[in-house]
C-alpha cells in the first residue's frame, strides 16, 4: 500500500503522514471521514472508466467506473482507502447512487454520440448491495437517464454474493429480470466454488487481479486460472482477466480462451474526457 495517496502540486509533503495512520481511527482518519461526507457537495469525487477490452478483437467491449476523490490538501485519495470509510459510515449509499447515475448518463451520452454500443459496469459495496430500496434505485435511474438496461452490468464481489446465498439469489434474479448484466468481482479471492455460484444467475467472472499477477510465475497459478476460465466459459459466462500488466500474461489468457481483459496494458482508468477520446479514436 506504498502509494495510498497521490499528492498534488503543494500537498506533496502530506504524503507520508497521512499513510502511516491508516489502521485505528486516528485523527487523521476521522478528519478523513468528515470531509467526505462534503465531497459530493463540494464536487470533489469524480467517476473515471476503466476500458474493458475483448481478447481477441482487440475492441473496447465495456467500461468500468471507477470513484475518484480530489481531496482539496490532500491530492487525490485512493478509493481502496476511501470506499471503507464510505462503507463503514453509510455515506457509500448517496455516493453509490451519484456513481450510478453518472455512469448511466455518461454510457446514455456516448451512444447519443454515435459511439458503439458498451456495457458499463459499476461497483456496488455490500451495503448497497444490501440496501432495501436497491432495485428501486437502479430502476429510478435508468428511467432519469434513458439508459436501457442491457448497457448496465453490476459488480458485486465473490465475498459479498456468498455472504448469504438465498438473499444473493433473491436480489440477482430481479435484476436479471430487468435486464441488468451480473458481474462477480475478485473471483478467486472469497475462496468459494463455481458449485455454489451457478446457483446464482451471472453473466460475468472477473478474475481477480493477484491471480493474473503470479500467472507467468507459478505455474499452479496458471493452472488455477485456466481452470477458472475452462469452467466458467462451460457455464456460459463471460471471463473478464483484471490487472493484466504484461504481454505474456495477455499471451497466455487468450491462449486459455478468456474473452476480455481489463489493464495497464492496454488503458488506466480515464477521465471522461479522454474517454471518450479513445472510444472516438476505437471506432475510427
Ligand atoms: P476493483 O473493483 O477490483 O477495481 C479494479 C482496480 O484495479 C481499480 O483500482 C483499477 O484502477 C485497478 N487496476 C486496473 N488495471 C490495473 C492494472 O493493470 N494493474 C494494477 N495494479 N491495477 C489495476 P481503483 O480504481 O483504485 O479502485 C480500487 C477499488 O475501490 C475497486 O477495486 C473497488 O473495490 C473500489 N471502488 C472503486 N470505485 C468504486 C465505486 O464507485 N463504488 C464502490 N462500491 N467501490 C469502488
Ligand atoms: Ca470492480
Ligand atoms: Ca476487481
Ligand atoms: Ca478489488
Amino acid at each position: 500500500d506504498a502509494a495510498l495517496y497521490h499528492a498534488k502540486d503543494g500537498g506533496r509533503n502530506n504524503y507520508k503522514y497521512y499513510t502511516t495512520s491508516l489502521s485505528g481511527k486516528t485523527p487523521e482518519l476521522l478528519n478523513l471521514e468528515k470531509s467526505l461526507r462534503h465531497a459530493l457537495e463540494k464536487q470533489e469525487l469524480t467517476v473515471y472508466y476503466q476500458p474493458r477490452v475483448n481478447i481477441l478483437t482487440g475492441q473496447i467491449t465495456g467500461m468500468e467506473a471507477l470513484l475518484r476523490w480530489q481531496h482539496p490538501e490532500m491530492g487525490v485519495v485512493s478509493p481502496s482507502v476511501f470506499i471503507p470509510i464510505a462503507e463503514e459510515t453509510g455515506l457509500i449509499i448517496s455516493i453509490g447512487e451519484w456513481v450510478l447515475r453518472t455512469a448511466c448518463m455518461q454510457n446514455r451520452a456516448w451512444q447519443q454520440a454515435g459511439l458503439p454500443a458498451l456495457k458499463m459496469a459499476v461497483n456496488l459495496s455490500p451495503k448497497q448491495f444490501r440496501q432495501p430500496n436497491l432495485l428501486e434505485v437502479v430502476s429510478q435511474i435508468l428511467a432519469e437517464t434513458g439508459l436501457a438496461p442491457e448497457f448496465l452490468e453490476l459488480e458485486i464481489t465473490e465475498t459479498t454474493a456468498i455472504e448469504d446465498l438465498q438473499f444473493t439469489r433473491t436480489v440477482l434474479e430481479k435484476l436479471q429480470q430487468m435486464g441488468i448484466d451480473i458481474a462477480i468481482d475478485d473471483f478467486g479471492t472469497g475462496h468459494s466454488s463455481l458449485s455454489r455460484l451457478q446457483l446464482l444467475p451471472l453473466h460475468n467472472l472477473k478474475i481477480d487481479g493477484s491471480f493474473i499477477k503470479s500467472l507467468t510465475t507459478d505455474v499452479k497459478v496458471a493452472h488455477i486460472v485456466k481452470a477458472i476460465v475452462t469452467l466458467g466459459r462451460s457455464l456460459g459466462l463471460r471471463l473478464t482477466a483484471e490487472g493484466v500488466e504484461k504481454p505474456e500474461e495477455f499471451d497466455f489468457l487468450k491462449s486459455i480462451n478468456c474473452e476480455d481483459v481489463q489493464g495497464y496494458l492496454f488503458y488506466k482508468p480515464l477521465s471522461a474526457e479522454k474517454a471518450t477520446e479513445i472510444l472516438q479514436e476505437d471506432r475510427g
